[in-house]
């Protein structure tokens, strides 16, 4: 963060203790307080560097919490009065204000037609700079981080989670995207994968050091910073699992020959993620056979039998293509050198192991062609 950034923070604090002078006691106590904490949590978890992360941002009642570290210290603010605009001051984004306080919950939107262009990515697990590199390099965004692509389609593959230690700033690039998107007629899309459910879900197996040490330091759990009182957790759960864009399929995974013998539709299923999977109790789940299906390895978030089932075929592929009444599937999850094209461009994996932090792809789609965007060689046809 720069200095200017810096000392706009000092302002905000000061003005968010003067201000609100009765809350701020206790914001400052509770801050002061967890500090032995946080000195605990990070010498067990991430002995080496301090933590900067955040912000965290939740609804209480009718104000806004926001939460951050900045080298191990812990700021909390809670800010009144619709005094939003103190956020994008402070952490280079605009909160989508419109109707903050409602219950943002109702049919998810997955179906999109006469899509002239789009660009889709998956699996970067953290990798920021590299996944801006790449955004960058085709326009996408411009030098400032701001959208750049126009009516075009970011579609966003899933598994921006775990592994990485620059998460958070992702997802609220990802977030500011969307919503210049969405002003100048474009779309920013984020199709869950299974690391965000994971993480949703309470299994925390894969989460950097970083952010388990985070969570200690803000007295909770690292998946309770997405519950569905944080902005981030609300918007999670209202993104798709299959999106369809033109005569193109996308989902995290893969769609498995047992999901369709199940005749569940692309609704059904992001409907049934939204209200009943993410973040909801895996006990329950697991006693329901088509949310454990759905939630398991052959459902849409895990399935790999594109590229590991030999007793895959054609003819099956074009059964599921049929289903959906689509051309193609696009799937990250299961990680590639680059991106690939199987079944002779009828399934394209995108995974191009950004997850290491070294080199990555785009699918790029324009005037009616498909291409590879790499990051030394420009556009490769596939
Ligand atoms: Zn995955």
């Amino acid at each position: 963060m720069n200095k200017i950034f810096l000392r706009y923070k000092f302002h905000y604090l000061i003005f968010a203790i003067i201000t609100f002078s009765f809350v701020s006691c206790g914001i400052f106590g509770s801050a002061k307080k967890n500090q032995s904490n946080i000195k605990e949590a990070h010498d067990e978890f991430y002995p080496n560097e301090n933590i900067t992360d955040g912000p965290y941002i939740f609804k209480e009642d009718s104000t806004i919490v926001v939460k951050w570290l900045e080298q191990n210290m812990l700021f909390e603010v809670t800010i009144f009065d619709d005094n939003y605009s103190l956020i994008e001051m402070n952490f280079g984004f605009a909160l989508d204000t419109a109707n903050l306080f409602q219950k943002k919950k109702g049919p998810i939107n997955s179906n999109f037609n006469n899509v002239k262009k789009f660009v889709a990515i998956s699996d970067m697990h953290g990798q920021y700079l590299l996944t801006v590199k790449l955004l960058r390099k085709y326009g996408i965004i411009d030098d400032d981080f701001n959208w750049n692509f126009g009516e075009g389609h970011l579609i966003i593959d899933g598994d921006i989670f775990d592994r990485g230690d620059d998460v958070t700033k992702m997802i609220w690039l990802i977030y500011k995207l969307k919503n210049q998107a969405d002003k100048s007629g474009g779309k920013v899309h984020y199709l869950l994968g299974n690391h965000e459910l994971m993480v949703l879900n309470k299994d925390l197996r894969y989460v950097n050091d970083k952010y388990v040490s985070s969570g200690i330091m803000m007295s909770t759990n690292y998946d309770q910073l997405f519950s569905e009182n944080s902005i981030i957790g609300e918007w999670l759960i209202n993104n798709p699992i299959i999106l369809t864009i033109n005569d193109v399929l996308f989902v995290h995974a893969g769609i498995s020959p047992e999901f369709i013998e199940r005749q569940i539709t692309q609704q059904e299923v992001n409907s049934l993620f939204q209200d009943k999977i993410l973040g909801k109790n895996t006990a329950i789940i697991k006693n329901d056979t088509l949310l454990d299906f759905l939630k398991g390895r052959n459902g849409p978030v895990w399935y790999r039998g594109y590229f590991s089932d030999s007793a895959f075929t054609e003819q099956k592929l074009d059964r599921i293509l049929d289903y959906f009444n689509m051309n193609r599937i696009v799937v990250g999850h299961t990680s590639q050198d680059s991106i690939v094209s199987l079944f002779g461009g009828k399934v394209f994996g995108i995974d191009s192991s950004i997850k290491n932090g070294k080199s990555g792809e785009l699918l790029i789609y324009e005037k009616g062609k498909f291409y590879r965007g790499t990051l030394d060689f420009g556009k490769i046809k596939l």
